[in-house]
């Protein structure tokens, strides 16, 4: 996001780069148990954004200093792979990541039962292996589906999606050039059932009424991806 200028015009008779409306998502394709060596994983594409995420636990909990005896220890691990954006990605935590892992851990933290599980810890995995835009949202969501599947006790899935502002217009789910020529991104996570937010960022200048009719796209955006979330898991335990 930084109002990058570009030639290509972001939005032409209410026609996206992409040949998107303003209302529409990406892609979204949701596979869940795609790693034998992790207690839960799911692998995600959003157009051309994909994630894969794995779960390990409840497990023991080290360092033992970190150990909650009252609940189980939620760590969360975002990278970008070096082959992931177009100019090869320094391997390696880096403020960036440390921040995503930050607010994804937030995201679960009051969804997650944690205190079914005392003493343990619970490992959340990301990988972005190729970005191009929502890589918080498409990760958060793969997490959430690696989380199901490694049968971690959850008040509920969280879905995640963003909306945001390109050419003066309100848009769902931008693209890599839409958020790097645009001129604000909102991701945002539900909770399905009772949509509550546990994830809302906001990165750009929007008015008021702007940002509410971002937060109604990307609150219907979830619940697209809620439902393609239940689908993928009712596909790997039919
Ligand atoms: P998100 O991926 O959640 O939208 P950002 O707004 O921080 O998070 O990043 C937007 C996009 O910018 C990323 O999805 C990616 O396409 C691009 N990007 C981020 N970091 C880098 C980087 N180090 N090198 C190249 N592109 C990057």
């Amino acid at each position: 996001m930084g109002g990058t200028k570009t030639d290509v015009p972001l939005m032409v008779d209410g026609k996206r780069n992409d040949g998107r409306t303003a209302d529409q998502m990406r892609n979204i394709k949701i596979e869940a148990g795609v790693l034998d060596r992790a207690d839960g994983s799911a692998y995600v594409e959003l157009g051309k954004t994909h994630a894969i995420a794995a779960v390990y636990g409840p497990k023991e909990c080290h360092p033992r200093r970190v150990m909650n005896p009252a609940k189980g220890v939620l760590k969360v691990r975002y990278s970008m792979l070096p082959f992931s954006v177009s100019d090869r990605k320094r391997p390696g935590p880096d403020r960036r990541s440390r921040e995503i892992a930050k607010v994804t851990r937030e995201a679960f933290e009051s969804v997650i039962l944690l205190d079914k599980y005392p003493r343990s810890a619970i490992e959340i995995d990301i990988n972005i292996l190729q970005a191009d835009a929502g890589t918080r949202v498409t990760g958060l969501t793969a997490a959430s589906v690696a989380l199901a599947d490694a049968g971690i006790q959850m008040k509920d899935l969280v879905s995640s999606c963003a909306a945001g502002k390109i050419a003066d217009t309100v848009v769902l789910d931008l693209d890599g050039l839409e958020d790097n020529c645009g001129q604000a991104d909102v991701p945002v996570a539900t909770t399905g059932k009772d949509n509550k937010i546990t994830l809302m960022q906001m990165d750009g200048l929007m008015t008021k009424a702007e940002l509410q009719q971002a937060m109604k796209y990307a609150i219907q955006g979830c619940s697209t991806i809620h439902k393609a979330q239940q689908d993928a898991l009712r596909r790997r335990y039919k």
